[in-house]
């Protein structure tokens, strides 16, 4: 049995320039958990002038069906994110750091040693706020600026992470570096380090085709969390550097061909692929949804 977090409302939607609606993203949504899925990263608490899809986190966490079998996740990059999370019923709060330095000093101007003090106080501080915490790395398989990154290094950072009180790691591949034996050796380490009960998560991007053979040697080596996006939403060609999340009903496929369960109903996720390509209005990235009458 696996897990998935569908990404496709919040780094999905960021990559995606056509404007959809809090309504429209609502409705994702409840398509998401009819589905079967019951961990969602609903929205991210960014400045809405860098990434104006995010704007209406707020209404959006207002809007969407609140169950108790239902997380959501909600992404922040600092403490003003932070503040206004604790203002939502967010579940999870996912803050998140790169490993590498080149990318935090162009993203955030601050090196990974300063990036790990800092988002380590917003940890604490959704923590004393009683909100539980998952910490994402970026980067983890490559940084375009910088090249490869140490696994040593990422090791330290979740280090940091778990210290500073996060229930669960998720190291992302952010820009599609990965490769599935690298995967499995990062894996593996992360587990000889922090044991096999230390909740881990997979994130990758599909940038270079190889989002679901990385996956599959994710699982192979230990991994039952899986970051995906419905559609494989987040690869919109009009964007710059367009860099889809690895689909979630491709994924589900995989798995359950493969006799894993999921938890998920794969028609009706491929129905909502299906309406969420007619509300992008073009073809998406996702293939079973697009294999569906061959
Ligand atoms: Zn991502």
């Amino acid at each position: 049995m696996i897990e998935i977090c569908e990404v496709g409302p919040r780094d999905g939607l960021q990559n995606e320039k056509k404007p959809v609606s809090t309504e429209e993203k609502v409705h994702l949504i409840e398509q998401l958990i009819d589905a079967g899925i019951r961990k969602i990263e609903a929205v991210s608490f960014v400045n809405q002038k860098v990434v104006p899809q995010m704007a209406d986190a707020e209404e959006v966490m207002k809007a969407v069906p609140k169950r108790e079998d239902v997380t959501y996740a909600g992404l922040v990059l600092s403490r003003s994110g932070l503040e206004r999370a604790l203002l939502t019923p967010v579940d999870i709060v996912h803050v998140m750091i790169a490993a590498s330095d080149q990318f935090n000093m162009r993203n955030a101007r601050r090196t990974v040693e300063q990036g790990v003090a800092e988002q380590t106080a917003v940890m604490k501080d959704a923590g004393a706020a009683k909100r539980p915490v998952a910490g994402v790395i970026g980067t983890v398989f490559g940084c375009p600026f910088e090249g490869d990154i140490s696994i040593s290094r990422v090791l330290k950072i979740a280090d940091a992470f778990l210290q500073a009180g996060c229930e669960q790691i998720t190291l992302a591949d952010t820009t599609g570096l990965a490769n599935p034996i690298q995967v499995q050796a990062v894996t593996r380490a992360f587990i000889d380090e922090f044991g096999d009960h230390t909740p881990l998560g997979m994130h990758f991007h599909n940038t270079r085709g190889l989002g679901i053979a990385n996956s599959l040697a994710a699982y192979q080596a230990g991994v039952k969390i899986f970051d995906a996006s419905i559609a494989g939403l987040g690869g919109c060609p009009f964007a710059p550097k367009a860099v889809g999340n690895v689909c979630t009903e491709d994924l589900v496929h995989m798995f359950e061909q493969m006799g894993i369960g999921t938890g998920t109903d794969l028609n009706k996720l491929i129905q909502t692929a299906q309406w969420m390509e007619s509300v992008m209005a073009r073809p998406l990235d996702g293939m079973v949804y697009r294999a569906v009458g061959a």
